[in-house]
């Protein structure tokens, strides 16, 4: 029977329960204190970029946590980024905003040249430059990332870039994007993931210049943009790893993203428990508190044990990165279930809430919204189940 359950043999490495890396916890919540729900709210009402709190975080070290110390980052391991992230979404803040710098480093750290890392990582790490933009999906190809079409054509010194891409967040905000662009066509490869190849693009350089990147209007505000590219030169130099291995790059650097999107995931839910239980208490219909009622408590606790249960298995799967251990299903599997945690959360907030979850002064429609998009990206509930039927439990593949 092919079934490849995880890598569960020995021990767990390191594991944690509670509040692990209390000072860098300490840390990041004193910074978000400074960036209360109404900053977020104005920022959402001109659909701007959190420029103030990208900056603190980035002043702080935050946004540097996994770069190695030898390019002035903190070289921390992934639960600690993780843990800053989640303590962003439990204050009430926004990590989706940033976070992209955190795990799309990873592609260069793993497969950039020497030359390349020593001239980005750095003033990635200092600020000088951001790496927030990372831009896969495209209007045609959706999850069936190896359908995608973006085609960069070596001319010289030169890759010359024709295509789209959809839903690349943060690009009017970021100095650099990391491209996934085919350069082999998909009737001369023999496999599926061959012929795609990742570049570097400076954004600033590129605009005007045969890219044009337009706001996305979307339900939430995270700066999203669509990409086109007609004619867009991009030095061959810029080329990370090697031609035709992109997809692989980008794969192998999912394990850190599902990690850190799962713990934003917690940290999202678990400020929306906070502010179930507070205002279940504290609101008074029918002369007692609307929390007495067990219809009203149920779904609140209900949530609490599922985001617990979430949290455990996020730990578990960034315990396993961390230790270098094969960790695809549990990091699937913790990306997964904190995602869904949060949004029963959401849900049980939104209804303890009644109608002033509405009103936006309270944030809760806010973050539900938020909440939302993570059953959708980077990666959807579905093609997560996918994953584990196929690659963990054996089954046929349905795609
Ligand atoms: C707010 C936001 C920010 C984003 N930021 C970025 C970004 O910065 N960079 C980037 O590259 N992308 C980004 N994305 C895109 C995101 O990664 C995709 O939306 C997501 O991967 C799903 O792709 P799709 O929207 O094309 O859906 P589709 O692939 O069209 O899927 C639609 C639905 O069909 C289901 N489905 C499809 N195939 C199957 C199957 N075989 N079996 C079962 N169900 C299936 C999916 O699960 C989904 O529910 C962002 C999206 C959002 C909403």
């Amino acid at each position: 029977m092919n079934m490849q359950f995880p890598d569960l043999a020995g021990e767990l490495p390191g594991v944690s329960i509670g509040e692990d890396f209390p000072d860098l916890r300490d840390g990041v919540r004193r910074l978000c204190a400074g960036f209360p729900g109404e900053y977020w709210r104005r920022n959402e009402e001109v659909s701007g970029y959190p420029t103030e709190f990208v900056n603190a975080l980035t002043q702080a070290g935050y946004l540097a946590a996994l770069i190695p110390e030898e390019y002035g980052g903190a070289g921390l391991p992934v639960r600690a980024a993780g843990v800053i992230l989640e303590e962003i979404n439990a204050a009430g803040c926004t990590a989706s905003q940033c976070h992209a710098q955190m795990y799309i480093m990873g592609t260069l750290l793993r497969h950039g040249s020497a030359a390349q890392k020593a001239e980005y990582l750095p003033k990635i790490a200092a600020g000088d430059l951001r790496l927030q933009a990372f831009g896969v999906t495209e209007p045609g190809s959706g999850s069936d990332t190896t359908k995608l079409r973006t085609r960069a054509i070596r001319d010289g010194d030169d890759y010359v870039i024709t295509g789209q891409k959809v839903w690349t967040s943060r690009a009017l905000h970021s100095d650099l994007m990391l491209l996934l662009v085919r350069t082999t066509p998909r009737d001369e490869i023999v496999k599926k993931t061959d012929g795609l190849s990742v570049l570097l693009v400076d954004l600033t350089a590129s605009k005007g210049k045969g890219m044009e990147i337009r706001p996305l209007k979307a339900m939430v505000n995270h700066n999203t943009t669509e990409i086109f590219f007609d004619g867009l030169r991009v030095p061959a130099k810029n080329l990370i790893g090697e031609e035709g291995k992109g997809f692989r790059y980008i794969l192998d650097g999912m394990n850190a993203e599902r990690v850190l999107v799962a713990s934003e995931a917690i940290g999202d839910g678990n400020w929306m428990i906070r502010k179930a239980t507070a205002y279940a208490k504290e609101r008074i219909v029918f002369d007692r508190p609307i929390g007495q009622n067990q219809a009203v408590q149920f779904p609140i606790a209900r949530a609490y044990a599922s985001l617990q249960a979430a949290d455990m298995m996020v730990r578990k799967a960034a315990a396993l990165f961390d230790a270098k251990r094969e960790c695809g299903a549990d990091a699937n599997m913790a990306k997964l279930l904190a995602a869904d945690a949060a949004w029963e959360a959401a849900e049980a907030a939104m209804q303890t809430f009644g109608g002033f979850a509405y009103a936006t002064e309270y944030d809760i429609e806010r973050k539900w919204r938020e909440i939302r998009v993570g059953r959708t990206a980077p990666i959807s509930v579905n093609l997560i189940l996918a994953y584990i039927g196929q690659h963990v439990l054996g089954m046929p593949r349905s795609y």
